[in-house]
Order: structure tokens, then C-alpha cells, then sequence
């Protein structure tokens, strides 16, 4: 704390008698009485620190100074830091146990025009954080936050004094980013949580999970049969040239409502990745596990139709248009 001049302390007394509604005499004479308490060691502004402890009152001239970074500014062990950032991607409420006792815990992924962080909910705060509608989208204002990390990654957490609040604009979002070319990507309807086969939803989500698989399979397009990889001869029925990659992902996707099991087909898959077929046919060989990586949190305007899943209870959905949502400071 940086020290505070001697000619603040009239102004630390008119705000000490401010907040505790003690009079200002009434304060100099409290002072008096520390100051001797002490045999006179003790300064003016140090019987003002004990006072306003006692009062339970934090004097603005006692508080630290807040700063507030964007992501990429933030060192490992800073403290008092104040954040205004966008929740990428926020998981299930999950549990933990403690020395016998369970708690509760809410990861997040945060970011901002600069860097990402993660965050995490602990306890009351990842209950109460949810009820105050935090999702993938949602603005977070963290004060007081501390620097650490966590797999190599800077990770939040706030301090005992820290606070954080929740602003969910997600139609202004969208309104002020740029989506000319995406005419009718606002649109809404139906949810996943009351999709039926065949029914038709169309809705933003976040992809929350990529699940395992190649990315594409191998066809041909003579015999029609499925084959192990891309080769010039079809192995079944000879014909040349007639084999075909065809680019498919499975995903669970969530808009809000449910999170549901999602599967996309070349120019989707495309569209999931931001990125071209030949891209991604190389990139899928190479490390498809980086490229999915990537995806997970991403937010997107999807359209499909419902399916029923292998297991004849749970229903899929089949994408049949994707687009990327851009952030207004994406
Ligand atoms: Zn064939």
C-alpha cells in the first residue's frame, strides 16, 4: 500500500464520519485516545486504520489500488486485478470431495479481444453464478482477482475480498457484430431439449465436446462401399478414381436448454473448423486432437433436424447449416 500523505487526513476523517455516521469530533477525540493508547507512537493516519477497522468501515484512501487488465497483460502471481471478460466456455456444474465433504465446482474458459484465462466457480458462487444466468456469451466483471495457472494456462481465481458480476447482452452481442453476409442467422427456433425426430431446430449453441473419431470417412463412389483410406483403386470393385473423402464430426453442442449429440457432413464440418476441406483432410491426419481442441466452446448458429441415436431413445441432431457467431470483438 502506497504511504498516505499527512494532508489526507482530514479528508480520511470526513470520510471515516461519512460512512460510520460518527461525527468528526467525535473521530478526532477516538484518534486522540488511540494516539495515547500507544504513548503517542502511533500517527494520525495509523489511529485512523485502527478506528476504521473497528468501525467496520474500509476508507477509499485504505483500499488497494484496483487494476484493470485485458488477459494478455496478466502475470503469474499478480494480485487486486480487475477483468472485464467473456466467458468462452462454461461446463457443468460438477462435484468434488474434500476430506470427506462435497463441494461443488463450475469451470469456465474466459476471454477478451487479447488472450484467454480459466476461471473457476467454487461452492455457493458456482450454484449462485448459473442462477444468475452465466453461459457461454455471458460478460464477467472480476475485481480483486488473483494470477495463477494451471496446465501451463493463466488461470483467475478471486480473493477473499474479490466480487464478480454477470451481464448477459447476447441480442446486442449479436447485433453489434458483424453478420451482413448471414442473413437469417438470428433466427430462432424450437430447442434442443424439446427436439423430436424430424422436428427442425435452429438456435445458437456452444460446441462443448468433439467426440472421438477420424473426421472424415473414405467412400467409394462406384460401389458405394467403405473403405479404410483414400486410395486410387477401389479395392471392392475396381474402379479407379472414383474414391471420395467425405468429412464428417460428432459433437455435443448445447444451446442452453440441453446438450445434445450433434453430427455434421463436409461443408458443416467446414464450417465447424473454419477451415477448407483440404485443410482439414491434412490436419485431421496429422493431429486432429489440437484441431478439436480449438472448436470446444466455440459458440455457433446451428440448423437441423432431430434423429433418433443409436441407443432408439435419445434424439441427434443433424446439422444441416452451420455458421460461425462472431463476438463484437472477435
Ligand atoms: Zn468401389
Amino acid at each position: 500500500m502506497a504511504p498516505i500523505a499527512t494532508q489526507d487526513v482530514p479528508l480520511l476523517i470526513a470520510q471515516l464520519s461519512e460512512k460510520s455516521g460518527l461525527d468528526e469530533n467525535n473521530i478526532r477525540e477516538k484518534m486522540t485516545q488511540k494516539i495515547e493508547k500507544f504513548s503517542g507512537l502511533l500517527t494520525e493516519q495509523g489511529a485512523l486504520v485502527l478506528l476504521s477497522k473497528e468501525l467496520n468501515v474500509t476508507l477509499p484512501l485504505f483500499e488497494k489500488p484496483h487494476q484493470t487488465l485485458t488477459l494478455n497483460e496478466l502475470k503469474m502471481g499478480m494480485n487486486n486485478i480487475d477483468v472485464k471478460v467473456r466467458a468462452k466456455y462454461v461446463d457443468k456444474l460438477k462435484t468434488y470431495t474434500k476430506n470427506g465433504k462435497e463441494g461443488k465446482y463450475l469451470s469456465t474458459r474466459l476471454t477478451d479481444d487479447t488472450g484467454e484465462a480459466l476461471f473457476t466457480f467454487w461452492n455457493e458462487q458456482a450454484e449462485e453464478a448459473l442462477q444468475k444466468g452465466l453461459r457461454a456469451g455471458s460478460t464477467l466483471n472480476l475485481t480483486n482477482a488473483r494470477v495463477g495457472s494451471f496446465n501451463n494456462q493463466t488461470q483467475l481465481s478471486l480473493g477473499y475480498n474479490g466480487t464478480y458480476t454477470i451481464e448477459n447482452t447476447e441480442n446486442e452481442t449479436i447485433e453489434n457484430s458483424t453478420r451482413t453476409n448471414s442473413t437469417n442467422a438470428r433466427t430462432r427456433t424450437g430447442e434442443f431439449s424439446t427436439l423430436k425426430e424430424n422436428g427442425f431446430v435452429e438456435t445458437d449453441a456452444h460446441i462443448v465436446d468433439v467426440l472421438p473419431g477420424k473426421g472424415y470417412y473414405v467412400r467409394c463412389l462406384s460401389c458405394q462401399g467403405k473403405l479404410q483410406k483414400r486410395e486410387t483403386t477401389c479395392p471392392i470393385c475396381m474402379a479407379e478414381g472414383k474414391i471420395e473423402a467425405r468429412l464428417l464430426a460428432s459433437v455435443i453442442v448445447d444451446d442452453g436448454t440441453q446438450p445434445i449429440r450433434a453430427v455434421a457432413f463436409e461443408n458443416e464440418v467446414c464450417s465447424l473448423y473454419g477451415k477448407n476441406k483440404e485443410e482439414l483432410l491434412s490436419v485431421f491426419e496429422m493431429d486432429k486432437g489440437s484441431a478439436d481442441k480449438e472448436i470446444v466452446g466455440k459458440i455457433i448458429h446451428v440448423a437441423g433436424k432431430g434423429k433418433m441415436g443409436m441407443d432408439k431413445t435419445s434424439i441427434e441432431l443433424m446439422i444441416s447449416r452451420v455458421n460461425p457467431v462472431p463476438f463484437a470483438n472477435a
